[in-house]
């Protein structure tokens, strides 16, 4: 039977989901199961190891289902998975010791500063392109060693640590493999991104054995074959890719210097930075774009923390909105802000300020100041922290970008989308399948069983659908933006003061 579709199963946050696409890249199907969020404590954050497993064969049974297509027809499956979830599970049984510590989970905060005390933090950032942080899997490795008391097992070889592509392979494939790719392996804090090994020094400092940890594999790579109880078929799975990466590649951003946006309750913008390891100058991450035929590529990363979670915010907390939709009309209804910035520090700032004490803050108002005139405000504070990132990467690259591509369910908004083009002075570019996380993976996954020759092949798929070209005069833009740094300037000063 001809090998026709591509599979990627995109294990996120909140949801499992399958996606099924053509050999060209054309989407025929898809299913998502939500599953529940446990915050056992403040701050912290777990998901439970089965509901994530379940969830994800339940929406793959479904998807191939929705597609109406045989499973005999796939001719690879490539997973991509929510980022740094860290799980630790028994080589012997395969039964999970405690739930999986979801990246957002702040709970080793105390093991990260006192490893920043003790002055490693320039040497993390050296080896990993990390700013060390709660958020990578490695502080919550140890965390669990040290709560579980398992740290001679572990040094026995007894426990697996895996994130949760890893966890899914051990899990979907035959014979158990124990393996991660470049990607994941990057965000733990214990991979030295020079050697693309796990590293001696960055292991030894939080006490974690080598012996837990998982092989790392290339980003396109079969892994082994997907159990055949599972669709009835023995299908490669052939790629493993942390989210964010399998966007950049979905985006086709494969030459240097190429950027894409991903705007959903987050923003996460990342550029290709060639195949040379360099750290940033403006408080970017040098993260892996992706590892392929052993030849790692590079990519910087910068993230808003508030992206379309200001518009939740309008709509769940101000009430000056019912869907998130709506702020496209309501902000249309008035020609600009009014000089009014809205600051959404609500969780600090990050790249390329950086600063955790930063709270909301909304200047610049009149008496005659409305809701039209905030909402707008709030829409275009996304569009700044995203051109603020533009600048970075473009400062530490040497060259600005000729464009940005962009993806995510706020990237849905129009109005978004041009005032994006407008400060960027380059185009916006939206492409046709806006399931770039998806189909990066399965695309990495068709790489991997020869249905591709190259990358450029892998590319065919790719085209713009919307592109937004900028309109506005440079020297307006040059206003709006001193007018967004000097509301910057002043929540920072607040925070300064108000420590
Ligand atoms: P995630 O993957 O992070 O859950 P999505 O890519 O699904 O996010 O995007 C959802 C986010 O996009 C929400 O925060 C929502 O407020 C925002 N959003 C969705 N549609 C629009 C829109 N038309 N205009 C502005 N924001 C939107």
């Amino acid at each position: 039977m001809n090998k026709r579709y591509l599979v990627a199963l995109d294990q996120g946050t909140t949801s499992s989901r399958a996606v099924i696409f053509t050999t060209e890249g054309r989407m025929v199907g898809s299913a998502a199961q939500e599953f529940k969020q446990h915050y056992p404590n403040p701050g912290w954050v777990e998901h439970d190891p089965g509901d994530i497993l379940s969830t994800q064969i339940e929406s793959l049974r479904a998807a191939v289902r929705s597609a109406g297509i045989d499973p005999s027809e796939i001719a690879a499956i490539g997973i991509t998975n929510q980022r740094e979830t860290t799980l630790l599970w028994e080589r012997d049984t395969g039964k999970w010791l405690y739930n999986a510590i979801v990246w957002q989970c702040r709970r080793t905060a105390p093991i990260i500063e006192k490893l920043v005390a003790d002055g490693y933090g320039d040497m993390i950032r050296e080896k990993t392109g990390l700013v060390p942080d709660a958020y990578f899997a490695g502080s919550k490795i140890k965390w669990l060693l040290d709560e579980l008391n398992l740290r001679e097992r572990a040094k026995k070889g007894e426990i697996c640590f895996g994130t949760v592509d890893s966890f899914l392979a051990w899990h979907l494939v035959e014979g158990h493999p124990h393996v991660t790719d470049a990607t994941n392996a990057g965000r733990t804090m214990l991979f030295n991104l020079h050697t693309q090994e796990w590293d001696d020094e960055l292991l030894s400092i939080l006490d974690i054995p080598r012996e837990m940890l998982p092989e790392v594999v290339d980003t396109a790579h079969v892994v082994g074959m997907l159990r055949e109880d599972l669709l009835g078929e023995r299908i490669p799975v052939a790629a493993l890719v942390g989210d964010q990466h399998a966007a950049l590649f979905g985006q086709a951003c494969f030459h240097q210097g190429d950027v894409k946006n991903t705007y959903g309750t987050g923003c996460f913008m990342l550029m290709n930075a060639g195949q040379e390891f360099r750290l940033s100058k403006c408080g970017l991450l040098t993260t892996m774009a992706w590892r392929l035929n052993g030849v790692p590529t590079y990519a910087f990363e910068g993230s808003v923390f508030m992206g379309g979670a200001t518009i939740q915010w309008l709509r769940d907390e101000m009430h000056m909105i019912s869907t998130a939709a709506e702020s496209e009309p309501v902000a249309a209804s008035v020609p600009d802000t009014g000089g009014v910035y809205l600051v959404p520090a609500f969780t600090g700032l990050g790249a390329p300020y950086w600063n955790m004490y930063t709270r909301g803050t909304l200047v610049g108002m009149t008496r005659g100041t409305g809701r039209a005139h905030i909402v707008r405000a709030a829409l275009e504070s996304i569009a700044y922290q995203s051109r603020d990132l533009f600048s970075a990467m473009a400062q530490d690259c040497g060259k600005e970008s000729p464009a940005l591509r962009v993806d995510g369910g706020a990237s849905a908004n129009k109005l978004l989308m041009q005032f994006q083009a407008d400060l960027l002075g380059v185009p916006v570019q939206r492409p046709a399948v806006l399931e770039t996380t998806a189909l990066g993976a399965a695309l990495l996954a068709g790489l991997a069983v020869g249905i591709f020759k190259d990358l450029q092949e892998t590319a065919q798929g790719w085209h713009v659908a919307d592109s937004f070209t900028p309109l506005m005069p440079k020297e307006k833009r040059d206003e709006l933006l001193t007018g967004w740094h000097r509301a910057v300037d002043g929540a920072l000063h607040w925070a300064e003061t108000n420590k």
